[in-house]
């Protein structure tokens, strides 16, 4: 049916095509401007301990309120300020952000000593040549200790270039910082070369968390990625725990931390400072949080 159809379909969908590139065009010009017009906003979701239910540390997740649009999803403007390259003054911008919002928080003593916060870094940013001396410098002027700080790579990135990818992680390592693998599973080399890039954690993807009740396969894959990360002693957070039973069966698998829904959004920093226990023992109330640190 769509060969048959092929011929007007593209007539009909020209205009289409023409809208897509004058909104692709509008949406570079726009995000040029938002940084400036502060535009965007940090948002942090909990990252839980699966053993004890502690909140362990925040992903930072950007935001942007655009003038006219409203909300748009950065899975829509991050691709697009990757390719333009405004990823990265944003992402020096977030970054500076979340240090700084942290070192608010450990001078108030509203969070735990021991959390820790994780920025998101893009491609384009990983092979910026001033990287490491950067995160430095952002470090320095907020404050911040290195060990504070982890900064998440997706899977696809680190796999362009394994060789480039593990010297660029050994500058970061130096600084004191954390690293994290993102999204990991789904770029299709997976484990083997773990063993020679220096990090910390590996995030799960949702992808596998999502399917954990249906797909054995998928249970099969956490069980392998929990036991190898073990034997590397690295830490394993699963990305995207959305119900009660996806969390136990993710304890059951001895995965380390849960990220997702079930235990929060991602929430403004004041909501987010609140956040400090999630209950995960099978109690009625699936949440408790307090004001202040004990
Ligand atoms: P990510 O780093 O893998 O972040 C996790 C995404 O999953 C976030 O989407 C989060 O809101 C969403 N999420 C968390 N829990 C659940 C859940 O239980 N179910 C479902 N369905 N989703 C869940 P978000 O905030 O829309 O961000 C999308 C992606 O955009 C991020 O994926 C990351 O790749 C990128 N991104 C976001 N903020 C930044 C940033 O500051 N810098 C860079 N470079 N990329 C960013
Ligand atoms: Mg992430
Ligand atoms: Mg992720
Ligand atoms: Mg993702």
């Amino acid at each position: 049916r769509a060969k048959a159809m092929g011929k007007a379909r593209s007539e009909v969908f020209e205009p289409a095509i023409h809208d897509r590139a004058i909104a692709r065009m509008q949406l570079e010009i726009d995000l040029r401007r938002a940084l400036e017009h502060k535009e965007f906003m940090v948002v942090y979701q909990p990252i839980v301990s699966l053993n004890s239910g502690r909140v362990t540390g925040f992903e930072a997740l950007i935001r942007w309120q655009h003038p006219q649009r409203g909300w748009v999803s950065p899975a829509e403007f991050i691709p697009v300020a990757e390719e333009t390259g405004s990823i990265v003054p944003i992402g020096w911008w977030i970054l500076e952000q979340v240090c700084q919002q942290l070192r608010t928080w450990q001078q108030h003593s509203v969070v735990d000593s021991r959390l820790t916060v994780n920025v998101n870094l893009s491609g384009k940013q990983l092979t910026q040549p001033d990287l490491a001396r950067e995160v430095k410098q952002i470090l320095h002027k907020t404050g911040l200790s290195p060990s504070s700080l982890k900064l998440e790579i997706t899977e696809s990135v680190l796999m362009d270039n394994v060789d480039a990818a593990v010297a660029i992680l050994q500058q970061l390592k130096t600084l004191g910082i954390q690293l994290a693998i993102d999204d990991f599973g789904t770029g299709y080399s997976s484990l083997s070369y773990l063993h020679r890039l220096p990090i910390d954690t590996l995030k799960i993807d949702r992808s596998f968390v999502n399917d954990i009740d249906c797909d054995p396969e998928k249970i099969e894959m956490i069980r392998t990625i929990v036991s190898m990360a073990w034997n590397l002693g690295i830490n394993v957070v699963a990305e995207g725990v959305e119900t009660k039973k996806q969390m136990y069966q993710l304890q059951a698998l001895k995965c380390d931390y849960g990220q997702g829904y079930f235990f929060s959004r991602p929430v403004d920093a004041e909501a987010a400072k609140t956040l400090q226990y999630f209950e995960i023992r099978g109690s009625r109330s699936s949440r408790r949080s307090k004001q202040h640190m004990p």
